[in-house]
């Protein structure tokens, strides 16, 4: 992976600097959502002022509905109104939603230009801004159509998190959880000796967090970029059973990283009936999951109160199924996943669902 990352505060302060040490011109198209626009706008024009960059700032509504064709179109209407060319550089500054947007528009906008990431979600910072795949959503499925466009420069600011909804901070907080447990045992020793801290955004623990999600992410896509080893499979731990979770409540009532926090008990469960993992570290994990403050009610309403066999059925329509049989990102012990290319009997999907 080639992207230069910077994590610090105030991050976006090295913007032209970067830009120099990269060889771009100073011109940038600057991507906001309705919300990030009204928090970061004017700071972010500011410094670009400072350093002395020619930019335009666009703004789409902040919805997963702006991922489609037809924004993009919109967007690539208002670069080419403003004379937009090769030269120029597409910032997204905001969450996934932005960041998948931007990178897409960045992708194809005359054969593609740079995109500049500056997430802004807890998600964002840990997973979606770092990797290259961007993507748009199709009626008949989210993240259908898109690229793999390896950001040149992230630009990581844990600062901008102050003002995200607790709930988005829980959602980003189950993809932090889910490096430790695929990668990182030390990792779930720090966070369950400092959740506490993490969760409530105190530095420099959540700092730390990030900075070590990071790290794991940018492990796992160096080493498998497009998907091929299996090694990025891994990623998706917890994912198959969220995924049928988040189809279920219809993208609407679960969050991603909500459905994604149930999917890694299930997961948990799963690897410890294949015969992995020990009883000890699944309470452990168990343990862990326990303290996020998501939605039970829900959950039983959209997961519990349906029969496995729909769970299942879902998971069989995931994208993410290659060949015949559901695969599974499982874990061999805490820190140490792998993708299990066996099929797994429907009786011990079942009893994971169930456990
Ligand atoms: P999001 O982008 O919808 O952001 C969540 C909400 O928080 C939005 O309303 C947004 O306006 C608001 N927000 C953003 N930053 C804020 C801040 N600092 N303070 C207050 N509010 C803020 O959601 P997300 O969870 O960041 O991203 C979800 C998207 O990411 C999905 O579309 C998903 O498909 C995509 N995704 C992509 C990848 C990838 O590898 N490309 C990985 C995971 C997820
Ligand atoms: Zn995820």
């Amino acid at each position: 992976m080639s992207s230069k990352i910077v994590i610090e505060t105030p991050a976006i302060a090295k913007i032209g600097n970067k830009f120099a040490e990269l060889g771009r011109q100073k011109k940038v198209v600057v991507l906001y959502d309705k919300n990030t626009a009204g928090l970061f706008e004017k700071s972010i024009s500011e410094q670009l002022e400072k350093d002395g960059f020619i930019f335009h700032n666009l703004i789409v509504p902040a919805s997963e509905a702006s991922k489609s064709f037809r924004m993009a179109y919109r967007l690539y209407g208002e670069m080419l109104e403003r004379e937009v060319d090769r030269s120029w550089s597409v910032v997204a500054v905001g969450g996934g939603v932005v960041g998948d947007l931007g990178g897409f528009i960045a992708a194809s906008f005359m054969r593609g230009v740079p995109v500049v990431q500056v997430p802004t979600t807890l998600l964002a910072m840990t997973d979606s801004a770092i990797g290259g795949k961007v993507a748009i959503n199709h009626p008949m499925g989210k993240n259908m159509i898109g690229f793999f466009h390896e950001p040149v420069l992230i630009l990581i600011d844990p600062n901008y998190l102050r003002t995200l909804p607790n709930r988005e901070i829980f959602g980003g907080l189950a993809e932090v959880l889910k490096y430790a447990l695929i990668l990182d045992g030390s990792f779930l020793d720090f966070m369950e000796d400092n959740f506490q801290e993490i969760s409530t955004l105190v530095s420099p623990y959540i700092d730390e967090a990030v900075k070590r999600s990071v790290n794991a992410k940018v492990k796992v896509v160096t080493e498998d970029f497009r998907e091929t080893t299996g090694l990025r499979a891994i990623l998706n731990f917890g994912h198959t059973f969220g995924h049928s979770l988040e189809k279920l409540s219809n993208y609407k009532a679960l969050r991603h990283g909500e459905a994604v926090l149930v999917g890694m008990a299930c997961a948990t469960q799963l690897s410890m009936k294949i015969g992995n993992i020990s009883s000890e570290d699944a309470e452990r994990i168990c343990a862990m999951i326990q303290k996020f403050p998501y939605p039970k009610r829900l959950i039983k309403k959209y997961f519990l109160d349906v029969a496995p066999e729909t769970i299942i059925e879902n998971m069989r329509s995931d994208k993410k199924k290659e060949g015949k049989h559901i695969r599974f990102a499982l874990l061999k012990r805490i820190g140490n996943a792998y993708l299990h290319r066996e099929e797994i009997a429907k009786e011990d999907i079942i009893f994971a669902i169930e456990a």
